[in-house]
């Protein structure tokens, strides 16, 4: 409005190059229109490995093989579906597709995993990719080396902590002072709770145990740092009575959905995580992938939130960005 008023005052020759920018402005305005800020809290960096390079089916254990200990271990995923996602299969390739999905989808990553990959993304995109140290057991670092670590700078949280692999509740003594460093620095701390896909106990990992990634098992680990800020990765499913029991009495606990929004079947994830919704927790859930060497899973699980129809449009962008802008205490505006 404001401009007509102005134009009508301008000379013709004027107004028309004043019409030009505007019309050019506005198409490149369309053009570059950025899509919402989204925050995945749960990436894996890992070095390209020739033995693993499957494709990979989303959703792929919404039919669990009935093998016996006698017959080949059950194959952690399958391929057998339309549309298969491709693995990236160089470090390169991977830093590429990393780069692309925070350029054009808008995504910012917490990022755990190998120390020299993570270094290299985050030069290439100092503000889209947030570092995390992860430790699980004793013998990985020494609580020196640990605190050492978060305090120069470069690591803003703490994660994954996956205790429940190494056969150890998150509330082992082993690991308290490593929380105790952490609640000291305000780090913020994920914790692997719940489910690792079919036959983890049976296939890579013997100490498993599916009772280690009870939600209760936090508390006695909660009571000790009170100022601590833990999120559960996935949501320690399939638990839901005791996620929204610990939740409910610890008011600073968040989730996220990694892992299991795109390998568990889909009514099953949807129905997860509205139980968490329905029981009131929208803004304590955050987005996470857990990807590891599929890109494509990217858009796959975005598309889980997009699409779930028990959702409004501002739970989506809590559980897509405003819940982990929140949570991490971030500046907002960065994003814009
Ligand atoms: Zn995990």
């Amino acid at each position: 409005m404001k401009l007509t008023i102005i134009s009508k005052q301008l000379p013709f020759s004027l107004q028309l190059a004043l019409f030009l920018t505007l019309s050019i402005g506005t198409g490149q305005a369309q053009e570059t229109k950025k899509r919402l800020p989204i925050i995945d809290v749960h990436v894996h960096a890992m070095k390209a490995n020739p033995n693993f390079t499957s494709e990979m089916c989303p959703w792929f254990l919404k039919d669990m093989p009935g093998s016996g200990p006698n017959q080949e271990p059950p194959s952690f995923m399958n391929t057998d579906c339309v549309a298969p996602l491709k693995a990236a299969k160089t470090d390169a390739e991977m830093q590429e597709a990393i780069l692309r999905a925070n350029k054009e989808l808008n995504i910012t990553m917490v990022v755990s995993g190998d120390a020299g990959v993570i270094h290299k993304w985050h030069s290439a995109a100092p503000d889209k990719i947030i570092p995390s140290l992860g430790i699980s057991n004793s013998n990985q670092m020494t609580v020196e080396a640990f605190r050492d670590s978060l305090s120069n700078g470069f690591y803003k949280v703490m994660g994954e902590v996956a205790p429940q692999y190494q056969g150890m509740s998150p509330s082992d003594m082993s690991l308290d002072e490593y929380f105790g460093v952490a609640e000291e620095l305000g780090i913020p701390v994920g914790i692997h709770m719940g489910t690792g896909g079919n036959g983890m106990a049976n296939i890579t990992s013997p100490k498993y145990r599916a009772s280690l990634g009870q939600p209760f098992l936090l508390e006695d680990m909660l009571a000790r740092h009170p100022k601590l800020k833990i999120w559960v990765m996935h949501a320690g499913y399939p638990m839901a009575d005791q996620m929204i029991a610990l939740m409910g009495a610890n008011a600073y606990v968040y989730v996220d959905l990694a892992g299991f929004i795109w390998s568990y079947p889909l009514e099953e994830i949807h129905a997860y995580l509205k139980r968490l919704v329905q029981a009131g927790f929208a803004k304590r859930i955050l987005y996470g992938t857990d990807l590891m060497i599929w890109p494509g899973l990217l858009e796959t699980s975005i598309g889980v939130i997009q699409n779930a129809n028990y959702l409004s449009e501002e739970q989506k962008r809590d559980i897509l960005f405003n819940n982990a802008v929140r949570f991490f205490n971030l500046d907002a505006s960065k994003f814009e």
